[in-house]
């Protein structure tokens, strides 16, 4: 197994991933649209252990549905989105895919908030599709 790696646009913060993510989901969730500009982020669920970044991240304090903590990193400089930490998945860091050096082999297993899905998205294939979060 080879270690990805990723960073933001303009190179400030680097990182590495030491494991296969052990989940990979499309969030359609309102606050992903607007942190991101896109119709949905897609996030890779990463042992914190295996995570290593260099570079200093800001931090937005959000909150998701339930009212439970996800705090967006993102990078100060450039603005790229980098990854979330969320109260309901402790331990987890939750990598902005769009991020990687190379996305060969990532294929969303799982949609979240499908309900607030665009309407010219397409479902991905063999997803399980979510109308709401996890939490
Ligand atoms: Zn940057």
């Amino acid at each position: 197994m080879t270690h990805r790696h990723g960073g933001c646009l303009c190179g400030a913060i680097r990182y590495e991933i030491k494991s296969e993510p052990a989940l990979v989901a499309v969030c359609h969730c309102q606050n992903c649209q607007k942190q991101s500009g896109g119709m949905y982020s897609t996030n890779l669920g990463v042992p914190e252990a295996d995570y290593v970044q260099t570079g200093e991240t800001k931090v937005f304090h959000d909150k998701g549905d339930s009212g439970r903590a996800v705090d967006r990193y993102f990078c100060a400089n450039c603005g790229s989105p980098i990854l979330s930490r969320a109260e309901a998945l402790p331990g987890m860091v939750l990598i902005k895919a769009g991020t990687l050096d190379s996305l060969a082999g990532i294929v969303p297993k799982m949609e979240l908030y499908t309900d607030r899905a665009a309407e010219w998205v397409a479902a991905v294939p063999g997803s399980q599709r979510f109308a709401l979060g996890l939490g």
